[in-house]
């Protein structure tokens, strides 16, 4: 199958491309973005089919309706990962929490949140593209927290590949700082900005556009390129466990087959929604795909009212750092599904001038047709960690809390709803301690040690063992030596 492009077509680059292309350099005509030509109709056929299937089984035949231009060895490599989750038979547990509520965990992998989902396999994916190639590349990622330690995971010791991954000294919670700090191999770089994980972000887009870097690398024999989630071979894993979602829920009994569920996404990038808008297209019944935003609300207020406005928006620091967001970039593949190229050159151009757009009266009904949204804000979010945890015994995590106000405000009981969970309690335990204890400020370890008391859970060894490990990579450094930094590390 071949990609096309979401705002058309500007005759220097190829009309389409592969899979592979559209991995290697993912910013399409335009500044766009690519999508598939066509997404495969699997229909209910395909859910039966795999009915008994392992979450493996399933996504090898999912892959394989998208016709991409990857080998079959490759992406039994890249799904064999998935065997080193907690389960390996069910590496995406479904939990149910009450009556109609019931949660699909995405955290269970190497570094305890979602991105490792589609970061995992997309190592792979991604080092055989360029050992094929036999070409190298460096991974620029900026983090504030979740995807530099899932992209350092992938990508260690992977061949044709290096990394180079900025993260704000002092913005990240003391487990994710160690998940990246303690990472030892010779092709990842950690570097640490006296700044803010926006300094870490205009670093990486400064770099990523710049001509002069790029034939620095060139001398070098690198060629550039991003992990980031705009990058449709992150997507494509994400499809996967929604379709795997809803046949668990079908296997527990919850659903017959057919029934519709709402699929309610904490939002920030919107790269786990679209791919539950993908999955609906294809083959899942989905009554309504709805968006839980922090306070950084921007998708809820254009799913509500049309617009798209970050006129008088600022990013502002919240309880789920991971969705502090303004500019969602995956929300463009859904503009260009619904209304077309030519429309989405010129809202994206629009919010790109303007830092706004307004879709039509028409247009708003149709995206509303497939989407509800509502937003929780920080202290919402810690009372529903403690009261689900008091009342159902089940906890989670500030990002997962976020579902739990729009499961109230945008669905209806009698319709089950599949929430996703896109963090371990360890991953922010501070906050989490505090919903539950009130002790305000504590450092990570401490806050764990209390979560685990009031709770009755270990600390698992992987995030306790972080403590101990030596620190490998200790570089700190000013914005501006950003580059020459990068450059003495290839
Ligand atoms: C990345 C992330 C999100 C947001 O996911 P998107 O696909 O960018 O919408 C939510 N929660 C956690 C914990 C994350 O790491």
């Amino acid at each position: 199958m071949n990609f096309i492009q979401t705002r058309g077509y500007d005759e220097t680059k190829p009309k389409t491309v592969t899979f592979s292309e559209a991995i290697l350099a993912p910013i399409a005509s335009f500044g766009g973005l690519y999508v598939p030509e066509k997404l495969p109709e699997l229909g209910e056929e395909f859910l039966t089919k795999h009915l008994n299937s392992s979450y493996k089984e399933l996504a090898k035949d999912m892959l394989n309706r998208f016709e991409i231009d990857i080998d079959s060895d490759v992406i039994d490599e890249a799904l064999a990962l998935y065997d080193a989750f907690d389960d390996a038979k069910n590496p995406v547990p479904v939990v149910k929490v009450k009556e109609n509520l019931y949660i699909s965990e995405l955290y269970h992998g190497p570094t305890r949140a979602f991105k490792d989902m589609a970061l995992q396999p997309f190592g792979v994916v991604l080092s055989s593209i360029a050992q094929k190639r036999n070409e190298n590349y460096l991974i620029l990622a900026a983090t504030s927290g979740d995807t530099g330690p899932a992209a350092l995971e992938t990508f260690k010791n992977r061949a044709n590949v290096q990394v180079a991954c900025l993260y704000p000294n002092g913005g990240t919670s003391d487990v994710q700082r160690l998940q990246m700090v303690t990472e030892d191999a010779k092709n990842l770089k950690v570097i640490g900005i006296n700044g803010v994980f926006d300094d870490a972000q205009n670093a990486l887009k400064r770099l990523l556009a710049s001509e002069e870097f790029k034939k620095a690398l060139k001398e070098k024999s690198v060629s550039l390129s991003a992990a980031n989630s705009v990058n449709f071979g992150r997507i494509i894993f994400q499809i996967v466990y929604h379709i795997h979602s809803y046949l668990e829920l079908v296997r527990q009994g919850g659903i017959t087959m057919g029934e519709k569920v709402y699929l309610n996404v904490p939002s920030g990038n919107f790269g786990n929604a679209l791919g539950g808008y993908y999955a609906a297209q294809m083959c899942v019944p989905v009554e309504k795909i709805v968006i839980s935003s922090n306070e950084n609300n921007v998708l809820t207020r254009l799913i509500n009212s049309g617009k798209y406005d970050l006129r008088d928006s600022e990013v502002v620091n919240t309880t789920s750092p991971a969705m502090d967001i303004l500019k969602s970039s995956n929300i463009e593949r859904i503009l260009f599904d619904m209304f077309g190229d030519v429309r989405t050159r010129e809202l994206m151009e629009s919010l790109e001038s303007q830092n706004f757009y307004e879709l039509t009266a028409d247009e708003l009904t149709k995206l509303q047709e497939c989407f509800a949204a509502d937003f929780c804000n920080g202290d919402e979010g810690k009372a529903y960690i403690k009261n689900i945890f008091n009342n159902e015994n089940y906890l989670m995590d500030p990002h997962t809390a976020t579902c739990m106000k729009s499961y109230e405000t945008c669905s209806s009981p009698e319709i089950k709803t599949i929430a996703y969970s896109t963090a371990e309690w360890t991953k922010f335990s501070p906050v989490i301690a505090n919903a539950l204890t009130g002790e305000v400020d504590a450092q990570d370890i401490i806050a764990l040690e209390s979560i685990a008391k009031e709770a009755n859970l270990e600390i698992p060894a992987m995030v306790r063992g972080l403590f101990t490990k030596p620190v490998v990579q200790d570089t700190i450094i000013n914005k501006e030596d950003i580059e020459k930094e990068i450059l003495s590390f290839l």
